[in-house]
């Protein structure tokens, strides 16, 4: 077989003819019981019932198998669990690689949901976290302990968009036998390859670009050979399961993600170098711009962007952020990303959801998912928008 292009891939990925039927896409196949004709049949798919073989509804069909085999295809590893959302996704990686007494190591601009279950759930199970400057970069070293067993990394972190130096990270952390996860869900499976820089299990929130069309929720987890069987076991011991539809849904978004994402980057780069030259944006928070932090590990290590970024104001107080965000008219005000539809939200101390590296904004965030709508629409939105802020911001001076 020749080698494939990243575009190829995305149209062949998880389609085999085991998996297919002569259907160009995988059917939905529903299953609780799967039934065997021989005791000898039932011994074989006992033997082999982490191996993407039928074996009960739990472990998966062969829509589960065929997509799990679509997302190592594209991220790498040997892998793919699936969770029934992307946070799910994330805890039963940790959980399944800490024990009592353990320590962690979690980027401080990591997504709220998972600094929240390190600090309650993980606490009580005495797995201690602490929280790194995602810029940290060989100062790493200086916060492992002989316990500590988990590197966890988000990149670019939530709202405030750190890119990570992610191999150097990695490479230390193997110097101490750790296991290194990666939340890649802005990424995508596609425009960053954890493996090759150093990662052993890279999650996505597939609710996201993935699925692409916000309507399902979906979570998965590919490792790497070192960590598969032990994620594999303990999620399913979890009892982490997915429906079928949502996987037919997930697998069928994958078929445009290469094509969405290039519209996203196109339609947000343009939006951003708008923003950038606004005399009420201090600063743009944009992987692919140089006043991001951590743009010089974008340029290294992504093959691309998306329409995720945020921007730093320079004043603005809550009425006046009212004003311009309840006016929208292409942006919608919600709190998930990744399908086809712009948003818009703000965030007036996003220093609260930090612990150590909290910095210093001129004014309040907000945070930006471009869609696929025209972007010059987008602007003249943003540009009302700017002008009911100001007309508010007047009247408070
Ligand atoms: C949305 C999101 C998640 C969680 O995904 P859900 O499917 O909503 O649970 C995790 N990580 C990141 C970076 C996200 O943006």
């Amino acid at each position: 077989m020749g080698k494939k292009a990243l575009e190829t891939k995305i149209v062949t990925a998880g389609r085999a003819s085991k998996w297919t039927q002569s259907l160009v896409n995988p059917p939905v196949s529903r299953a609780s019981t799967i039934v065997f004709d021989t005791v000898e049949e039932m011994k074989h798919a006992t033997a082999n019932r982490g191996n993407k073989a039928l074996f009960y509804g739990r472990r998966g069909t062969n829509t589960h198998f065929a997509f799990q085999e679509a997302m190592v295809e594209l991220e790498g590893g040997v892998g793919c669990a699936l969770y029934p959302c992307g946070t799910a996704a994330i805890t039963n990686a940790m959980l399944a690689f800490v024990k009592a007494g353990d320590h962690v190591l979690m980027v401080d601009g990591v997504y709220e949901p998972t600094r929240n279950f390190c600090d309650t759930i993980l606490d009580k199970m005495g797995v201690e976290t602490t929280y790194y400057d995602p810029l940290i970069g060989e100062g790493i070293r200086d916060l492992i302990r002989p316990n500590t067993t988990v590197l966890f990394l988000e990149s670019p972190c939530s709202i405030t968009m750190e890119v990570q130096d992610v191999p150097t990270l990695a490479r230390i952390a193997h110097e101490h036998d750790m296991t290194v996860m990666l939340d890649n869900t802005w990424a995508s499976p596609i425009n960053f390859q954890p493996f090759e820089h150093g990662v052993d299990i890279s999650i996505q929130a597939a609710t996201k670009y993935v699925v692409g069309h916000s309507d399902v929720m979906l979570g998965t987890a590919v490792a790497n050979e070192k960590c598969w069987a032990q994620l594999r076991e303990s999620s399913y011991l979890m009892g982490q399961c997915t429906s079928p539809d949502d996987v037919y849904l997930a697998m069928r978004g994958l078929r445009t993600l290469g094509v969405r994402l290039k519209q996203h980057q196109e339609n947000s780069l343009k939006v951003a170098a708008w923003l950038a030259e606004r005399p009420e944006v201090d600063r743009v928070l944009h992987p692919a711009f140089e006043s991001c932090d951590g743009h010089e590990y974008f340029k290294r290590d992504f093959k691309g962007c998306n329409g995720l970024f945020s921007v730093v104001l320079n004043r603005g107080n809550s009425e006046a952020l009212a004003a311009m965000l309840d006016g929208m008219e292409h942006f919608s005000m919600g709190f998930s990303w990744g399908g086809f539809e712009s948003l818009i939200l703000a965030n007036e101390n996003i220093n609260s959801l930090r612990t150590v590296a909290k910095r210093d904004y001129a004014g309040p965030l907000l945070r930006l998912h471009i869609g696929l709508e025209n972007a010059d629409d987008l602007i003249a939105d943003l540009e009302r928008g700017f002008d009911r802020l100001n007309s508010v911001l007047a009247k408070t001076a």
